[in-house]
């Protein structure tokens, strides 16, 4: 194993630094892809500090196609790759869109023996090595793109231990019962039924097990990619219907690029830090604060209640938007509500600035649609750096704080 000390070497942001923690508050180790088909730790610093503005590179290590692994950080050092879970996670990243292409062996070598060195450092055992996908509220996110259940079967096997029959969950549903919508983290016989008419359409679901994990969510999108329909890997009316017509298209599966660079750019933090929930009209119906902002956003009637009523103004809302029409708000109709501009619009509230966690509203939305940022309604360093370009620029005090003073030359219209 060719470890490359980067630790001091790599673009670094002069004005800020990534928090410390103690090495017991690790408990995973994350594994990426760059979503990128070449790359450099050089590179990926220089585009985490240059463009996202980050104190420095989001990996601890980066692990090249070659298998040469470049050290970037201590474990020690909460640097940006899984939003919220920064805080107990290292993370891996391997060079490569693994959406595209193959992982060669001596990455994947190199990746394994990596993963084995930490998991030994820091106590770490093999059921906590996850993919970025494996995190919570990362369902949706393409990263790394290789099979994890083999990659900790490797491990497992490799250090030694067995670990068999350990992913089994042990509230299996039984029964004939077919449920309409079936997403992440459900489990039963129309689950494995899904699995079974997946895998005879050639969209590899991993173990036939009747338990939906990453795998199978990851089919699911495959597939619904693949029919033409809305990729949101739940399987719902449309799906179902696709997949009894599909007839499928030789191997060759339309592979869809990811996004250019893998990591937490804000809006994932955004993601991770609201944990999202996806809504939709069930029984006992979901409410909440997150159901009162759909229904703005819709022009349902307010109540905080996801009805009949605020299922249709979804679908409408996802008729307009030329999203899959289903009734359900999942990460693209989310996505999709965030660029809704609010008719009324904020004024001066509160003053904005830089915090831990990040502070979010839609008086936030309104100072980044106005200094042409990302629209994810959270003040991250993006957010207070355009601030601070504003402010040099308009030639007053510059601390990427907003205050009335700001505000008012933002908005001179109030
Ligand atoms: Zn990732």
């Amino acid at each position: 194993m060719e470890i490359i000390d980067k630790r001091n070497q790599l673009t670094q942001n002069r004005n800020r630094s990534y928090r410390q923690r103690s090495r017991n508050a690790i408990q995973n180790i994350a594994i990426h892809h760059s979503a990128t088909t070449s790359g450099s730790a050089e590179a990926f610093a220089r585009y985490h500090v240059n463009n996202l503005g980050w104190p420095g590179i989001g990996y601890h290590y980066v692990v090249d196609k070659d298998g040469t692994i470049n050290w970037c950080h201590n474990a020690e050092v909460v640097s940006y790759h899984v939003g919220n879970s920064n805080g107990r996670a290292v993370g891996i990243c391997m060079v490569g869109d693994f959406t595209q292409q193959s992982l060669g062996e001596a990455q994947r070598n190199a990746t394994l023996d990596l993963t084995l060195m930490l998991m030994d450092q820091l106590n770490i055992s093999v059921e906590n090595v996850w993919g970025h996908i494996e995190f919570p509220g990362y369902e949706w996110k393409q990263c790394p793109s290789i099979n994890m259940e083999n990659f900790r079967r490797e491990l497992a096997e490799r250090a030694g231990e067995d670990i068999s029959g350990s992913y089994r969950s042990p509230n299996y549903v039984a029964g004939v019962r077919q449920r309409n919508y079936l997403s992440r983290g459900d489990q039963g016989d129309d689950v494995l039924a899904l699995q079974e008419r997946l895998n005879e359409l050639g969209f590899k679901p991993g173990p036939i097990d009747g338990i939906f994990g990453p795998q199978t969510y990851d089919a699911v999108q495959r597939f619904q990619r693949s029919a033409g329909i809305g990729v949101d890997g739940i399987v719902g009316p449309e799906t179902r219907t696709a997949l009894s017509n599909y007839e499928g298209n030789g191997n060759d599966e339309e592979i869809e690029h990811a996004s250019p660079t893998d990591e937490p750019d804000e809006s994932e933090e955004r993601f991770n830090s609201e944990s999202r929930r996806m809504l939709r009209h069930i029984r006992p119906m979901m409410r909440g604060e997150d159901v009162r902002e759909v229904q703005q956003k819709v022009g349902a009637m307010v109540d905080g209640v996801f009805g009949n009523e605020t299922e249709q103004k979804v679908r409408e809302f996802q008729r307009q938007h030329g999203l899959s029409v289903d009734g359900i708000v999942g990460p693209q109709t989310w996505r999709a509500l965030d660029r809704v501009n609010g008719d009324n619009q904020p004024s001066y509230q509160r003053l904005l600035s830089l915090q831990s966690p990040y502070m979010r509203g839609d008086d936030v939305k309104r100072v980044q649609r106005e200094l042409n940022v990302a629209v994810d309604g959270l003040y991250g360093p993006v957010t207070e750096r355009a601030v601070r370009n504003f402010q040099r620029q308009e030639g007053i005090s510059v601390d990427g704080i907003v205050g009335p003073h700001t505000w008012s030359r933002l908005f001179p219209g109030g």
